[in-house]
């Protein structure tokens, strides 16, 4: 069921999401089974009688009324109403043994009134039933209220064939393109469709085609959500939206039904933007699909039929999304599909700080540095940015303060880049004095190599999944990397370890270096299987299929080819091991000095290692060029 958020301006819609459910009937059912049997309950109650009167021993009343006090008594089955002498209405109530007269248990005859009735046995038996079944009632009723929330909750997939998709506003939660920082040229093909979608009567008039099929694509968190969004939110039109991997966890045949669904509703609502996210997850090229293969192609072939059907009054613009356009199928990129394509990168470091400043837009700040920011923030994507602004105001109004301040940005962003610290985490004095020489070997390594980038930071307080860490940070924006900077990367990756090994012995390492090892493997594979930068293997490249059903099994290239790989990689890491040695050994009392320090302050920043290091020098024999 489509979940309706704020109103879309079709007053039918919002009729329809009214139509009472289902639930509501067995609610009614047991509403007016409570009141009746509650009503049955109260009655059987008062017939039964006697209830309010005083109950006193049996005993006792034979004896009063042998001795003449009682002028009447009443019995009902066991049950012995009491009406004293001088008195018009029964006072008292008892309870005489079953099995035997009243006369068998003492009373004597004729001294007094008697008069038995048979026991009222409809009215005993409503009250037993009624005492028994109310709580099976309630029971039922509570088990039914679960039942439907449950429903509620996955009327999605009881609903099979009805699309997931959402139906946002065109109030509300409106999104625009003030909302969006950067990818300009994005944004400027997406106004085009704005207009398209606010007077396609214009564009009709002159024959022109509308373009029915869109595809954004770039890394996640890009921001391709947020742009369909503000296509839709510019032109105030519905916007229906679902994601490519929710079609994976369907039953064989729904997908399609699904798909068919969506688009009805969005012709229904036209003009209006469909947009699937991850299109990828279906729409992948035909020979990578595993099992699943079938009923993915099915759900595909359903998009493409309903694209086809459009006609230029259709009014509907299909915006898709992927991070991996390599992977996608060719049908899906013919004319009359997603024919335009629409790349959105990476912010700059211009944008960064724009993006930056739309999400503290709305945060009480003092003035922040989100220029220092951007510039230390290569590689991250908006999403990214948004977690740290969002963090940001996290630890301010953890602190207790009104405004976000700098160091809540410094903290934040420290936090989503390699995770929280975690102080009160206990490390032995000897762990604490291997991490401090651990990361000093990386930052003297990093600090000392020419194409490493320099020492942002270095801790040894405990962060997300590290003891510590050695941060090297680019003074600015690249794109490229050269060999020499490949090769310094993986020396100061090495320097952790060599420097535990310098110190400790060389059978004294630890688990330590995990991931600095990991690091050094995937680098140095990269190098040689994917830039061409082997020694022997250059300007050859070694595609392994990394995905899909045959993942990691085609290799079209010979054993030889294998093995050398296999070579040029151990070449590298070694080169990598001896590189950080010699850097180490030739700068030993700088080692001991910056793990001293370390240790007793725990973080330094990039101009205290500078300090430190100042007098530290490059042997010539590590020099690449
Ligand atoms: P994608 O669909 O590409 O994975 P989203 O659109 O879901 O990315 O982006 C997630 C969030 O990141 C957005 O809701 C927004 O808060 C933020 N974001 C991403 N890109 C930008 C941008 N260019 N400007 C402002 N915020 C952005
Ligand atoms: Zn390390």
């Amino acid at each position: 069921m489509p979940k309706y958020t704020g109103n879309v301006g079709k007053p039918a819609q919002n009729n329809k999401s009214k139509k009472s459910h289902p639930g509501s009937f067995f609610r009614s059912i047991f509403f007016w089974l409570i009141i009746i049997f509650g009503a049955l309950w109260l009655i059987g109650m008062t017939q039964a009688g006697g209830e309010s009167l005083e109950e006193v021993p049996i005993s006792d009343v034979i004896r009063r009324a042998n001795a003449g006090e009682i002028s009447r008594l009443e019995i009902t089955g066991t049950e012995v109403i009491i009406t004293p002498v001088g008195s018009e209405e029964p006072t008292e109530r008892s309870r005489k043994e079953a099995g035997s007269s009243i006369w068998e248990q003492g009373l004597e005859h004729n001294s007094t009134e008697v008069t038995i009735s048979e026991p009222s046995r409809f009215w005993d038996i409503v009250l037993d039933a009624s005492l028994l079944l109310i709580p099976i009632i309630i029971i039922g009723v509570l088990f039914f209220l679960m039942m439907r929330n449950l429903s509620a909750q996955s009327s999605q997939s009881m609903n099979f064939g009805k699309s997931r998709a959402r139906l946002y506003g065109t109030d509300g939660k409106k999104v625009t393109f003030a909302d969006i920082a950067g990818n300009d040229h994005a944004k400027q093909d997406l106004q085009e469709v704005v207009d398209f979608l606010k007077s396609p009567k214009k564009y009709e008039a002159l024959g022109a085609k509308i373009p029915s099929g869109l595809l954004l694509a770039g890394d996640p968190g890009t921001g391709k959500t947020l742009m369909a969004r503000a296509v839709a939110g510019e032109a105030g039109v519905p916007f229906f939206s679902i994601s490519g991997s929710e079609f994976a966890e369907m039953f064989v045949g729904v997908g399609a039904s699904r798909v068919r669904d969506l688009f009805d509703k969005a012709k229904k609502n036209s003009p209006s933007i469909i947009f699937i996210d991850e299109i990828d997850a279906v729409g992948h090229k035909r020979d990578a699909r595993g099992g699943a293969g079938r009923e993915d192609e099915q759900t595909l072939n359903q998009i493409l039929t309903e694209m086809d059907g459009f006609d230029g009054k259709t009014g509907v613009i299909v915006i898709a999304a992927t991070n991996r356009v390599d992977m996608l199928d060719r049908a899906l990129l013919r004319p009359g599909r997603f024919d335009r394509h629409i790349n959105v990168t990476l912010p700059e470091r211009i944008d960064r700080e724009a993006i930056l400043a739309v999400h503290f837009k709305n945060k009480p700040h003092q003035k922040l540095d989100l220029d220092a920011l951007a510039a230390k923030t290569a590689g991250l994507s908006g999403a990214d940015l948004a977690n740290v602004a969002n963090e940001a105001a996290i630890m301010a109004a953890r602190a207790g303060r009104k405004e976000v301040i700098n160091a809540d940005l410094t903290e934040a962003f420290e936090k989503v880049a390699i995770g929280p610290e975690r102080k009160n985490k206990a490390l032995t004095q000897h762990e604490r004095e291997l991490t401090a020489y651990h990361e000093a070997g990386h930052a003297i390594v990093g600090h000392l190599l020419p194409d490493s980038d320099p020492v942002h930071k270095v801790t040894i307080i405990p962060r997300g999944r590290t003891g510590g860490v050695t941060w090297f940070l680019p003074p600015e924006d690249r794109s490229y990397k050269s060999i020499y900077e490949f090769k310094d990367i993986m020396a100061r990756a090495m320097g952790g370890r060599i420097a535990e090994q310098l110190v400790y012995g060389v059978d004294a390492v630890t688990t330590g270096a995990g991931s600095d090892l990991r690091h050094v493997a995937e680098l140095s594979r990269a190098m040689i299987t994917e830039e061409g930068m082997g020694k022997k293997l250059r300007h050859q490249v070694f595609p392994t299929s990394d995905s899909g059903f045959f993942a990691g099994v085609v290799k079209p290239f010979s054993e030889d080819i294998i093995k050398e790989i296999d070579t040029e990689v151990a070449a590298l890491t070694e080169e990598a091991a001896k590189r950080a040695e010699i850097v180490l050994k030739s700068n030993r009392t700088f080692l001991d000095h910056l793990a001293k320090v370390l240790l007793e302050k725990e973080t330094l920043d990039q101009q205290e290692v500078t300090k430190i290091l100042e007098k530290a020098t490059l042997p010539t024999s590590v020099k690449l060029h």
